[in-house]
């Protein structure tokens, strides 16, 4: 081989390997290049999959709620927390549709996440949050996303804030805009057949718009909206189910109501009586106050257990309330009962607690067919006796006395449906027929009727005194009662007194509202107006009524004073019948320990001090004393 031949062959190779070199060149490049995508790739895949793990996390905890049965509203909290705080929505909410009523149908938030301005937001426009209606427009966006169950999304805020708050200024709408900050608005229907919920949820974001992966989200956090409020309302159904009290295990209020009513019948049938024992642990507030909660909960333990250990197969011990119990004793009579209820009474009294020490327990007896055949009645003549244990010195039992011959409840439910129908008092046409609905009701089905008729004179008394608070009615009526019994008053004047009790005071409707709740002292004129109050009410709207009459001589006389410097007709002594003087003292206990426009509510204590101060002037002395051992020894009201 010569030397050119051997130096061409090496050029050649030479070029072989600079073109190896190029093509390898050409390919690193490539490489790199296509490295780039891949990597993108690959951040852009993390991005999701951290996303999705981090949705299947968030999802899991409110799983997770589910299973350890949280109430709805704090799962649905969690959940706007989640889409507000985690996946970076500004804001978001979640509204239940309510088309009920098809002509104005409306949504309200069950939750709204904390979006730093929200709360300037409704400042802003005057709203709550938590009452505000947002109506529901039929041929808006909101409605289309329900109705077609899809998602969807919209760069117009200012159509939307207009939408939900049409009554928008102009600068508030500007300002709301520079407030929330947001560019795009979606809707996620909230369509769940299972629990007939109808709503959406609502995010806004910052970003431009709403990608495929974030759609896919917001579904999934809405099925879980949906499955969530599922199982709330399976868990409510079967808590309605449950029948025993978790502190205690003795039957709860319910079941025990239930099988009154299924006793009561099969009583009347047979012709047997059943007893109920009406039970009340004495001083668990001290032993709270004392020794704290938990030693409370175990004295209540404590009576659960005796109950359990004292009742046979055969009655239901109940845990009615928090310190309350009740046994039904099926086919026993008073007598049997009573003897039952001291047992009961002694093993609770030798039981030796740990720090605390001695408990007892104050108990009422009454008997079916022999106190009364009516449920209601019954058990408010065992809760009478029970109070009546209190009063004479606790760690006792007394049986029920039978009262009511005339039945009082049924005459004031007539009295109050005669005054309502005639229109005798100024009440809204709305007022009279709520509380007429409520009377007619009771009228046919005579159950609980007594509280009805408590709330009806409260919401009468609410129309003129916007200070007198719900309630008030049902312990005025329980302390005269109490009075009255304490005085030995015959059951007729009793009767008489619950109904004047109910009845005194409506002739206050009658009275301007200004002079009603003046704070400057009144002129003699306005005085002269406030004191026709009881007469106003005798003769203008309780006078027509036939069956009340021999009530309108205790109202007309119920400011009349001992010392007779009271009106209208300054009567004196016992010229002025005893129920009246019963009605003045509760009703001025009442009104003093109440706030009015001109002044502060005044304490217990200080209201006494101011009764007993006036013993002989304003009231009679033995009713005062009588008066002061009640409230001394009266469990609270
Ligand atoms: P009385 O002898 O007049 O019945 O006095 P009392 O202190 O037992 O009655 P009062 O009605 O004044 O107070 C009842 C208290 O019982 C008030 C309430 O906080 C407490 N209570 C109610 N339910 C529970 C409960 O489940 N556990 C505990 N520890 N206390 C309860
Ligand atoms: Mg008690």
């Amino acid at each position: 081989m010569n030397i050119f031949s051997g130096l061409k062959d090496i050029l050649g190779q030479i070029n072989n390997i600079d073109g190896a070199i190029y093509a390898k060149g050409k390919d690193l490049a490539d490489v790199y290049a296509k490295n780039i995508v891949l990597e993108e790739e690959i951040a852009a895949r993390t991005k999701e999959l951290e996303q999705a793990n981090q949705t299947i996390l968030t999802l899991n905890s409110v799983w997770d709620m589910m299973n350890s049965s949280q109430p709805l509203s704090s799962m649905l909290n969690k959940i706007v927390s989640i889409l507000h705080n985690e996946m970076g929505y500004q804001f978001v909410a979640i509204l239940k549709l309510h088309d009920e009523n098809v002509d104005a149908p409306y949504f309200s938030a069950m939750s709204v996440s904390s979006h730093s301005n929200i709360e300037k937001i409704f400042n802003l426009m005057g709203l709550d949050i938590d009452t505000y209606k947002i109506p529901y427009v039929g041929n808006s966006i909101v409605a289309k996303a329900i109705n077609e169950k899809q998602i969807y999304s919209t760069p117009d805020m200012d159509g939307v804030i207009g939408m939900f708050f049409p009554s928008l200024s102009k600068e508030q709408k500007d300002e709301f805009m520079k407030l929330i900050q947001s560019k795009i608005f979606s809707i996620v229907p909230l369509v769940s057949k299972q629990s007939d919920y109808k709503g959406c949820v609502i995010v806004t974001s910052e970003r431009n718009d709403i990608t495929d992966t974030e759609s896919n989200f917001l579904t999934l956090y809405a099925n879980q909206i949906e499955l969530a409020i599922v199982v709330a309302k399976l868990f409510e159904e079967v808590q309605k189910q449950a029948i025993t009290d978790p502190l205690t295990g003795l039957y709860n209020r319910r079941y025990f109501e239930d099988n009154v009513v299924k006793e009561a019948e099969r009583s009347l049938r047979l012709k047997q009586p059943f007893s109920l024992i009406s039970m009340d642990l004495d001083f668990l507030k001290k032993i709270n106050d004392t020794y704290g909660h938990q030693y409370g909960d175990i004295a209540i333990k404590t009576i659960a257990n005796v109950l359990k250990t004292e009742a046979r197969s055969i009655d239901i011990p109940a845990r009615i309330g928090g310190e309350e119990f009740s046994l039904m004793l099926p086919g026993v009579d008073s007598k049997g009962a009573y003897i039952a209820a001291e047992r009961i009474r002694k093993s609770i009294e030798s039981q030796e607690l740990e720090t605390i020490g001695g408990i007892t327990a104050s108990i009422g007896v009454a008997t079916f067919l022999e106190h009364s055949d009516r449920i209601d009645e019954l058990v408010e003549f065992a809760d009478q006796a029970m109070y009546k244990a209190k009063i004479n010195g606790r760690n006792q039992v007394q049986i029920a006395q039978r009262d009511c011959e005339i039945n009082w409840q049924q005459v004031a439910v007539e009295t109050f449906l005669d005054i309502l129908v005639k229109k005798r008092i100024p009440v809204s046409d709305e007022l009279a027929e709520s509380m007429e609905e409520k009377l007619n009701a009771i009228k046919t089905v005579g159950k609980n009727s007594k509280d009805v008729l408590y709330t009806i004179v409260d919401m009468i008394s609410q129309t003129y005194n916007q200070m007198y608070k719900a309630g008030t009615t049902k312990s005025k009526l329980l302390l005269a009662v109490m009075l009255a019994k304490r005085l030995d008053l015959p059951t007729e004047e009793i009767d008489k007194l619950r109904l004047a009790i109910l009845l005194y005071d409506i002739g206050n409707i009658m009275i301007p509202e200004e002079i009603f709740n003046k704070k400057e002292p009144l002129t003699e004129k306005e005085r002269a107006i406030i004191k026709q109050h009881p007469i106003i009410a005798a003769r203008e709207i309780l006078k027509p009524i036939s069956n009340i009459q021999d009530i309108i001589p205790i109202i007309e006389s119920h400011h009349e004073n001992w010392d007779g410097n009271g009106y209208p007709q300054h009567k004196s002594g016992m010229d002025i019948p005893i129920t009246s003087q019963i009605v003045l003292l509760v009703d001025s206990f009442y009104a003093m320990t109440q706030d009015r426009p001109y002044r502060q509510a005044y304490t217990v204590d200080e209201v006494m001090e101011i009764i007993k101060e006036q013993a002989g002037k304003r009231w009679n002395e033995k009713l005062v004393e009588d008066f002061i051992y009640i409230i001394k020894n009266e469990p609270s009201r």
